[in-house]
């Protein structure tokens, strides 16, 4: 599938490019990101199609013995997104990851994706077994916004709403008012804007600040940010924009600004995917981690698709597009963790009690949201004004 893909300097970097990064590793800082080094010394080594078809039969036999289901992000390896599929799992953006987390029956769920997604689902699940394939798999996001730091931030502000990205630790999430995903949080930003509530806002400073420009909300912004989205640079993409006129250019907003200001389409990685068939564009540049290439691919066969790019002038030496954590997924760790349940997540009661609060507070949110879109097309236009008088015709309003 992969060599359907436009090849732009996007493939996944080398194991000689991940020694050469470790040993430069070493001697740079790089922001908010203290295992990277590590992360990229856990990603798998590719395997033969035969070793990857032996571990995918075995696999299958124990989810099934587990009474298991496989719940994968969109960002994770091709083989795992597919398997998710195929085994009765799915395949989605950490929103839609954490619904089926909730609602599925299966005891067991493998979740394959990075730390907070499987803490997500213990939060929304605490009767569940969740595995993960590496419990190190986490995000710089999640790095940059340690709880003690976050927490002395919100306590200086006591008259500002707090709200979170997903991307972040339970504890994290414990002390928020709301937990927002890139699939709704402008929307649930400016209900709170004109409910008249000043916001802090956590952990990524290029969304947020997105956010605040698209809502007009007053929002204090924690400054951390995603190393991969961080890396795309707004003077190739001008240039690549160029090169190919006819291109819809689809960004992520946890990309920078100046690199989001090209954008014909911003929006979550549902958003973005959902942009490859809506458009009767046949070729699109893509700005955000390049695992979702596979799934653009499959949807829209016949179009193509080029990485955004993230060399140039500014490259750095971890510029591929692809997430280390991500990375750290793979069939081998899948096998073990299946076999030997012990990459397990667990999480303290009570703040898995605080945790879900934020959390349900979004999916009631989302689920609202999602009704009023349905039944009231013609009045998305006058956005939250008219989702606002819906919600208290409705007498929702109190649900959060
Ligand atoms: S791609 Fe960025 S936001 Fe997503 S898990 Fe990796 S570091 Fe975190």
């Amino acid at each position: 599938m992969k060599n359907a893909i436009a090849h732009y300097p996007y493939e996944k970097p080398s194991l000689d490019f991940m020694h050469t990064y470790l040993a430069d590793a070493k001697t740079q800082q790089v922001e908010n990101s203290c295992t990277l080094q590590h992360a990229w010394a856990k990603v798998p080594q590719p395997m033969s199609q035969e070793q990857q078809q032996s571990y995918i039969e075995d696999i299958k036999k124990l989810l099934k013995e587990r009474r298991a289901v496989m719940v994968a992000h969109y960002y994770v390896e091709p083989e795992l997104q597919d398997l998710a599929l195929e085994t009765g799992g799915m395949v989605g953006d950490s929103l839609e990851m954490a619904k089926f987390c909730q609602s599925h029956s299966a005891e067991t769920l493998l979740v394959v994706g990075v730390r907070f997604m499987g803490e997500t689902a213990k939060i929304l699940s605490p009767q569940k077994t969740v595995l993960m394939p590496d419990l190190e798999a986490t995000c710089s996001l999640d790095l940059g916004c340690p709880i003690d730091a976050f927490s002395k931030f919100c306590d200086e502000h006591p008259d500002r709403t707090v709200v979170v990205y997903a991307n972040t630790s339970a504890e994290v999430k414990a002390r928020a008012d709301w937990v927002v995903t890139s699939s709704i949080a402008i929307e649930i930003v400016q209900y709170l804007h004109a409910q008249g509530q000043k916001i802090i806002w956590g952990p990524d400073r290029h969304l947020g600040g997105y956010i605040q420009a698209q809502t007009g909300a007053d929002m204090l912004l924690w400054q951390g940010s995603c190393i991969v989205h961080n890396e795309f640079k707004s003077i190739e993409l001008e240039h690549l924009k160029k090169k190919h006129p006819d291109a819809l250019v689809l960004v992520h907003p946890e990309s920078p600004a100046e690199v989001v200001a090209y954008a014909d389409v911003i929006g979550s990685t549902s958003k973005l995917l959902k942009a490859v068939t809506h458009y009767e564009n046949q070729t699109f540049i893509v700005a955000t981690d390049l695992g979702i290439l596979h799934e653009m691919q499959k949807q829209a066969p016949e179009k193509k698709f080029i990485a955004a790019p993230t060399a140039g002038n500014g490259a750095t030496c971890k510029s591929c597009a692809f997430c280390p954590w991500m990375a750290m997924n793979g069939l081998e760790a899948c096998l073990n963790v299946l076999k030997y349940q012990h990459q397990r997540v667990e999480l303290d009661a009570e703040l898995i009690v605080n945790a879900e609060k934020p959390i349900l507070k979004m999916l009631a949110f989302s689920e609202q949201y999602q009704k009023f879109s349905q039944d009231n097309q013609h009045a998305l236009n006058e956005g939250v004004q008219a989702f606002n008088t819906w919600l208290m015709e409705k007498k929702h309003g109190t649900a959060w």
